[in-house]
């Protein structure tokens, strides 16, 4: 039994200032579950407290009384979400999935309380009106502007029955967020393929195998193998299975998450466009699409279309030629290619033109060695140096591991969390989370970020060995946690990752080029037995192979992000979106072999939140400026050229959202991106 004394001590740890060194580090030694739902609870009501202050200041506005002290009201609301977004990410159990339900709605309610303190918007509205003829300086301008537009785009313009109309929308999108992606998290953990005789693991790697045999084990299915409904542990297996029939039921076991049953997704995202529609014509906008790209570097969702469309036919064409170029060697099988024997006869072909074999080269990708090379690339592009803490700072699970990151002075700049594994209850994929913001404003406050993966754990004693694709994705998600790290800005609100949606994907992605570097692959590609690196014919072999299946990788992504655009853009209030799914697809003469990378029953980027919603165009709105980024590098000979990895530092790593991003990349490039650059990189020209 829990005593009301130990509670209240464990809701009084999630919300004080952390302790211990760096200026304090997550209290991960001392979360209780329990204590999040009141923890969260009062830090909400102190900082609606703490903005009844502002709002009510007998003093006329100014920026320090009114846009200073906003960013510096919810410091203990960031410190428990924080935590509570660790849990819901990474310890996503029962309890805790309980917890979201009844938090969510409350947070959204929550931020609506803000954004509708007419009061309060009143003294940002009169900052706001003189901010451009004051003395302030370009940030603080800057800051004045994205509180003020954040304010009018969430409706704080709005007549009194027009906003509580809209925060019941919000509430009720929060709720249709949430159960959408437990849905999928349901799907994902308990929709396994569970199979008996080693005879149906035909043409798996031994390291597959052996994920496939602990999968079982962790689900007291001892003896058997699982193939984990998960696309770390699908795509392998449609990659190397030689088992036609069963990489058909693992295809669509995964293809249809959220597609029926009890975690049937298709109504709940059917309410939500319905709802965005309606809250993008309260707030006075032609579609959510259109309210959605005004705040981002695009501006129109036209110009993400114009994007999209340009690359949509010399896709095709390619994928075209990638089907006919397998269906040379599928004939010999007399098998037709479909969807579901894509990636199995890629790799034929890739291995018969290119001679690659994709396993040839994992022997060569430790992952601890991959980190190191991190680590090198970070040095030599920004001066960074990373020592890991050991077991010096608390973390919420054993596989975590924290790193402080050191300037080439050996000041300090920031620590680096590293949780790699699967587990249940772990969002699927990879990605960056900031458990702190860099800033200078409350004195000079260190950065707190964190990479997470999804790596199926290696057998005790054995080395953890990735494929090329995890390889990249760690760079990516490196590029976000560098992006995080080495911000420096006066105010959090600006701070590192916090940029316009369609510009935070272009330090990540370009992160991931100096992955394929003789620099890079030379010292940290070494063969796990021999410690040799790798071969230079190999190395010549990834680089001949680099824009093989781009038709495929492009064609089920673009597919993915028109769709989403355009679900966003017809703005109707009943969609039925498995309807609109077939049609738009039919409409765009989708190649049958191809499947969208997410199909709207499963697509979290855009259903589980409002984030990358009519916003998945973005990664490759972002690869546009990494395209044209790169060929600066490579054009100058020398890919860690210090004058540009000095430019790129100061426009792009260092500054956050201090200006527009267009302004940013033109600092840095001394022009525009050249979208030619993006068409060489996909080898579409
Ligand atoms: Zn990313």
């Amino acid at each position: 039994m829990t005593s009301v004394s130990t509670l209240n001590i464990n809701v009084r740890t999630l919300l004080n200032p952390w302790t211990g060194a760096y200026g304090g580090v997550p209290p991960f030694d001392h979360v209780a579950v329990s204590a999040l739902v009141p923890a969260l609870q009062t830090a909400m009501d102190e900082q609606l407290a703490e903005l009844q202050v502002i709002a009510n200041n007998p003093q006329p506005p100014t920026f320090a009384n009114t846009i200073e002290a906003f960013e510096n009201s919810g410091r203990a609301l960031d410190r428990v979400l924080t935590i509570y977004h660790v849990y819901t990410s990474t310890l996503n159990d029962k309890p805790m999935q309980e917890i979201e339900l009844e938090m969510e709605p409350k947070l959204a309610a929550f931020q609506d309380a803000i954004t509708q303190n007419s009061a309060l918007f009143k003294r940002i509205k009169a900052v706001y009106d003189k901010c451009e003829q004051s003395a302030l300086t370009p940030e603080q301008k800057r800051v004045c502007w994205l509180h003020y537009q954040s304010f009018a785009r969430a409706g704080a313009l709005l007549d009194d029955p027009a906003k509580e109309t809209l925060s019941a929308i919000n509430q009720r999108l929060a709720t249709l967020y949430t159960e959408f992606s437990q849905n999928i998290l349901k799907d994902e953990n308990d929709k396994q393929i569970v199979l008996d005789h080693d005879t149906q693991l035909a043409g798996l790697p031994s390291a597959d195998r052996e994920s496939a045999a602990a999968e079982a084990a962790t689900r007291g299915l001892k003896g058997k193998w699982v193939i984990a409904n998960t696309r770390s542990s699908v795509e392998p297996f449609l990659t190397y299975s030689t088992q036609r029939e069963l990489r058909e039921s693992v295809w669509r076991n995964f293809v249809t998450r959220g597609d029926h049953g009890a975690t049937d997704n298709k109504p709940l995202a059917n309410e939500v466009l319905a709802l965005r529609a309606q809250r993008a014509s309260l707030l006075g906008y032609a579609t959510f699409a259109h309210w959605q790209l005004e705040d981002t570097m695009a501006k129109h969702p036209d110009k993400a279309l114009q994007l999209m469309r340009s690359l949509w036919q010399p896709a095709v064409r390619r994928v075209h030629e990638e089907v006919a170029d397998m269906q040379a060697l599928a004939d010999k099988d007399s098998i037709k290619i479909e969807a579901w024997d894509y990636r199995y006869y890629a790799e034929q072909v890739r291995r018969e033109r290119y001679d690659l074999d994709a396993n040839e080269l994992k022997p060569f990708l430790q992952l601890d060695k991959l980190r190191e090379a991190m680590f090198f690339v970070a040095n030599r592009l920004f001066g960074l140096t990373f020592e890991s803490l050991g077991k010096k700072i608390p973390t919420y699970h054993s596989d975590v591991s924290v790193y402080e990151v050191r300037n080439e002075s050996g000041q300090h700049v920031g620590l680096w969390y590293f949780d790699p594994y699967a587990r249940r209850g772990k969002q699927s994929g990879a990605w960056m989370s900031e458990y702190r913001r860099q800033e200078n404003f409350s004195g000079s406050v260190s950065a707190i970020v964190s990479n997470n993966s999804n790596f199926i754990k290696a057998k005790a004693g054995e080395p953890m060995l990735i494929n090329w694709d995890d390889a990249v994705t760690l760079f990516h998600e490196f590029g976000h946690a560098l992006h995080g790290l080495l911000s420096n800005v006066q105010y959090p609100s600006v701070s590192g990752t916090s940029v316009a949606r369609d510009f935070v994907e272009f330090p990540s992605q370009l992160l991931e080029h100096w992955l394929l570097t003789p620099e890079v692959l030379n010292r940290f590609a070494l063969h796990y037995q021999t410690k040799e690196p790798i071969p230079q014919a190999l190395i010549d072999k990834i680089k001949q192979a680099k824009n093989f299946n781009q038709g495929f990788a492009t064609l089920e992504y673009l597919s993915s992000a028109l769709v989403d655009m355009e679900l966003h853009l017809a703005n109707a209030d009943a969609i039925d979106v498995s309807q609109y799914e077939r049609d738009k697809l039919l409409e765009l003469s989708m190649p049958a072999e191809v499947v969208m990378r997410h199909r709207i029953p499963h697509f979290s980027h855009v259903f589980s939140g409002d984030g990358y919603a009519a916003g998945y165009y973005s990664y490759l709105w972002a690869d546009t400026l990494v395209a044209d980024a790169w060929e600066a590098f490579v054009e100058s000979g020398n890919v860690f050229d210090p004058d540009i990895a000095t430019r790129l530092r100061d426009h792009v790593f260092t500054s956050g959202y201090q200006q527009e991003p267009d302004v940013a990349y033109r600092l840095f490039r001394g022009r525009d991106a050249d979208v030619q650059a993006l068409m060489r990189k996909r080898g579409f020209v």
